[in-house]
């Protein structure tokens, strides 16, 4: 990359605005971030680069920066000193945790801090002896977790960003990657242009996504399972499903025949709005271009059915024989650019550290890899069964503690600690408004003031300046389970801590700093040797820090093109180690689970199986696709809210601070995006077409009867937005999707 600042040096670094990930060439003059180019040689990214990561230096310069920490007083804000905040954010802590025991603190963690942050605030809970623990993560993907891993085993996406240019057919349901992952879209447009992949669109918005497929499919909102079953019985039913694959490694398919057959096209038709032929022609288009891939994201997850929709499309995949193989795969596309990897490090209430649960099994390894003795930390726990037992999740205190708009029960928290994560991606967040009022403290540590730190009245408020993710560093795993090393660009600003150094100053005044860093010297490094050794479940055990400091180091020694011309799964230090990587030696795992092998001699088998409990037509949509004994394990952590029901628009929040930007970058014609969480720059992108409101069939009492899901206001039948397409010309002329500067 050029330098056009004298005496300034270039620091490669990975774009936190989504779970692509990005390569980013930062400038940095005399300390001062000046100036950004994107990275040609990153092999996710190769010079492409969306609006959002073109304000990624907006992190570090924002004049919306938090400078010092606050603390309210009064009603009003006060500065306060560093030593004053943490004495007295500890000091209040620990009175509680006298008074009342470890479980009246929650801690909620983030999606937008390195593996190695994320990491540490599990395993503070756990010092602190409370599963009270949560994150972004409950509310975006938790659901996906409980479709894909109970089909197959790993909650995650199964191949990788890069190996979409591979597929054959691309079938997006409830994604707008043009505008929230829009580098990944690069490389699905790829499919399309160099494999001639049909792109099948199923959305009930005509997004921009849908302006680049070859067929779009508009659903009513919330009927994604009932079509996809619609797909599913066409397939079966038309005998085009993958009979060898089928045969030697699905299990439960009789019963999914079963559960199929009612969704003829007809009925798929009453339920879902797409004309009979249409559903059979969709299937028959899967089905004649294969190895195809499935790419979801929130729009098919935040549901109150949301793990039935996520069921739904691995099944479909199953059917296929699309399991296993480049250019198949079910490829969920994550929002935060580290939420796979706070999701493996389980900043979660019903885990410890890469998903090992919370039996005392798990409890004695974790003792182990801390080094600390297992009675130690059990006698952290106010009793101990309340080790083994799930905590609250953010949703779930809130929910339980204000119903109907009133305080129903007693609160048993007293203090919550936001740690990176603002809670206005919350829904019912009046509630959480209200909740917040009962805490006698409410901690924020965070770069920028969010919304939680105004949402409650009372003066119980501290909020306490953190690094940007540019101002730290560690390694972050991105969407497709590849580990990158985002190194530190500049020094915190303003009087800005460094996350790690305000975990190492909180666990000092608990009390527990020397057996909390018993092993850790180095930070970040030592953190990254810890998490390779404990995680033996997922397999993040040869991504050292040397190794993914490599792979970030030498992004241009990748050949691309040789490595596209292998035609097949690449090599894995390419896509960043992605997990299971089990050595040192290990490249990673590009693609999840070896069907080379047939079942019996080591190669995976995939459960199409249904919980008996739950049977169609009886009982509800949501339990229709419940795994085997687990009813609905997403939804349920979700809150399962019954007002829920619609695709998510992905947009909600925006800070004016990044419009500037923005509006900038749509102006040298690149693309506008929609993915909105906090600490992520959003522009709330007017949608330009007309909202009409055309009903296309009228109610039908019989159908809210047998599918109670369904909402029954007589709007939820009506399709909201009609296309105009001499408009959607117009919008897609003005706005072009431009990829790359
Ligand atoms: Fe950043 Fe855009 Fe790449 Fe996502 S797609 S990592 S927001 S540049």
């Amino acid at each position: 990359s050029s330098k056009p600042y004298p005496n300034s040096k270039i620091v490669r670094t990975i774009c936190t605005h989504c779970a692509v990930g990005c390569g980013i060439y930062a400038e940095v003059q005399n300390g001062v971030w000046v100036r950004q180019e994107i990275a040609q040689d990153h092999p996710i990214s190769r010079g492409g680069h969306c609006c959002k990561g073109a304000g990624a230096i907006d992190m570090v310069t924002s004049p919306k920066r938090l400078k010092y920490p606050l603390k309210k007083v009064n009603g009003k804000w006060q500065k306060i000193s560093w030593e004053q905040a943490l004495d007295e954010v500890s000091k209040k802590l620990l009175d509680i945790r006298k008074k009342d025991g470890p479980d009246a603190v929650m801690w909620i963690g983030s999606a937008k801090v390195s593996n190695e942050m994320a990491y540490l605030q599990r395993k503070l809970a756990a010092f602190w002896g409370t599963n009270n623990i949560d994150h972004q993560a409950r509310i975006c993907h938790s659901t996906t977790v409980a479709g894909v891993a109970n089909t197959w085993g790993y909650g995650a996406m199964t191949n990788s960003i890069n190996d979409i240019r591979h597929s054959k057919c691309v079938f997006f349901i409830g994604s707008n990657a043009a505008e929230a992952h829009p580098i990944a879209m690069q490389h699905i447009l790829y499919a399309k242009e160099v494999n001639n992949a049909p792109i099948i669109v199923v959305d009930p918005r005509f997004t921009k996504t849908a302006a680049k497929a070859t067929d779009y499919v508009r659903i009513r909102s919330g009927t994604d399972t009932a079509f996809v079953m619609g797909l599913i019985n066409a397939i079966i039913q038309n005998d085009w499903y993958d009979k060898e694959f089928v045969r030697t490694r699905v299990a439960g398919f009789e019963e999914l025949k079963e559960v199929a057959k009612h969704y003829t096209p007809e009925e798929v038709e009453r339920i879902t709005g797409v004309p009979a032929k249409e559903v059979v022609r969709i299937a028959k288009l899967l089905a004649d271009n294969r190895p195809g891939t499935v790419i979801w994201c929130m729009g098919g997850t935040q549901h109150s059915i949301g793990s039935s929709n996520t069921r739904a499309y691995c099944i479909l995949q199953l059917v296929l024989g699309n399991m296993g193989k480049s250019g198949g795969g079910t490829n969920i596309l994550r929002g935060h650019d580290n939420v796979q990897g706070a999701t493996d490090m389980c900043i979660l209430s019903h885990s410890l550290p890469a998903y090992y649960g919370l039996s005392d099994g798990a409890w004695k390894h974790w003792c182990r890899v801390w080094d600390v003795d297992y009675e130690w930390i059990k006698s952290r726990f106010k009793n101990k069964k309340y080790m083994n037992k799930k905590g609250f999740t953010l949703g779930r205190w809130y929910e339980g503690v204000i119903q109907e708009d009133k305080i129903t029960q007693y609160t048993p928290l007293k203090a919550v600690v936001f740690w990176g994560c603002s809670s206005n991606s919350q829904s019912q967040y009046h509630k959480l408004k209200k909740a917040l009022d009962l805490l006698d403290l409410v901690v924020i540590i965070d770069p920028f003031p969010t919304m939680t730190a105004v949402a409650s009245d009372k003066d119980n408020v501290y909020l306490l300046p953190s690094s940007s993710q540019y101002e730290t560093e560690g390694s972050i795993t991105n969407s497709q389970r590849g580990i990158q090393w985002r190194y530190k660009v500049v020094d915190p600003v303003h009087e800005c801590k460094d996350d790690y150094m305000i975990m190492q100053e909180l666990v000092k005044r608990f009390g527990f700093y020397d057996k909390f860093f018993k092993n850790i010297k180095k930070i970040p490094e030592d953190i990254t040797r810890e998490i390779n050794k404990g995680s033996l479940t997922i397999g993040y055990n040869g991504q050292t820090p040397e190794r993914i400091k490599k792979h970030t180091d030498y992004w241009h020694t990748f050949d691309v093109n040789t490595l596209q011309a292998k035609g097949g799964p690449c090599d894995g230090e390419y896509y960043g180690l992605p997990w299971p990587c089990w050595t040192t030696e290990h490249p990673g795992t590009p693609i999840l689970y070896d069907i080379s092998k047939p079942v019996a001699k080591g190669g995976l088998p995939f459960r199409a199986r249904f919980g008996t409990k739950y049977k169609y037509p009886n009982g509800k949509m949501e339990n229709l696709l419940a795994a085997d004994g687990v009813a609905n394990p997403g939804s349920e952590v979700n809150g399962g809210y019954p007002e829920f029901k619609g695709i998510v628009p992905g947009t909600n929040w925006k800070t004016d601070l990044s419009q500037k930007t923005i509006k900038e970058a749509i102006k040298r014609g690149m693309a506008p995006f929609g993915n909105a969480r906090a600490r992520c720059y959003v522009w709330n992108f007017p949608d330009p077409i007309p909202v009409h409101r055309e009903p296309l069939h009228s109610p039908d009492p019989e159908m809210i009867k047998k599918y109670p899901t369904y909402d029954d206001k007589p709007d939820h039948y009506r399709v909201y937005t009609k296309y105009k397409s001499e408009q959607k010309l117009d919008w897609v002329k003005r706005y072009p999707l431009i990829l790359t500067t």
